[in-house]
């Protein structure tokens, strides 16, 4: 996914471009986990000059499958984020740039995709469920219960498991 911004560069009188990109790109790492596309990635803002540098303003989305939290189902997950980024042709001091991310750029292509790649990070959903009231999986006997009931008295949702209770349950044995 590759901007070529050379009339940006070259035409004095141009202050910014508009893009609207899609990609199909079939799947996505982020912390070290591949992750499948099942949409095309899109990519649409517009590329700023400030001064001899550039301001990347953009919204990128897709959709990925990722496991639910509980049940461990395939969950069609969107992802919606603002890059707000400068793409930096000048050397600079990080320090006046902490709340902004900033690129080097060495020529006039710009990698839009390295740059999803990087900002990726900060944007992915921490915890995906099927639905918000999923039973998941009974820590027990496996069954998801969501679909079947099962006998295991204490099966409990995640998010509830009190470890205080589970030692009690290990000394009752
Ligand atoms: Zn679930
Ligand atoms: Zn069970």
């Amino acid at each position: 996914m590759e901007l070529n911004i050379d009339s940006l560069y070259n035409n004095k009188d141009l202050s910014y471009i508009d893009f609207d990109l899609s990609e199909n790109i079939e799947k996505i790492n982020f912390s070290g986990i591949d992750y499948i596309l099942v949409s095309p990635l899109r990519l649409n803002g517009k590329i700023s000059k400030a001064g001899r540098n550039y301001l990347l303003q953009a919204d990128v989305s897709f959709r990925f499958l990722t496991e639910c939290g509980r049940c461990l189902k395939d969950v069609e997950t969107p992802v919606d984020y603002k890059i707000d980024a400068y793409l930096m042709r000048e050397e600079y001091d990080e320090d006046e740039y902490e709340d902004i991310d900033v690129f080097d750029v060495a020529s006039t292509k710009i990698e839009l995709l390295d740059i999803v790649n990087s900002t990726l990070i900060y944007n992915m959903p921490q915890k995906v469920l099927c639905s918000e009231d999923c039973k998941g999986i009974c820590y027990e006997c496996g069954v998801d219960l969501n679909n079947e009931s099962c006998k295991c008295s204490d099966s409990a949702d995640y998010d509830d498991i009190d470890p205080r209770f589970a030692k009690l349950k290990e000394l009752l044995k």
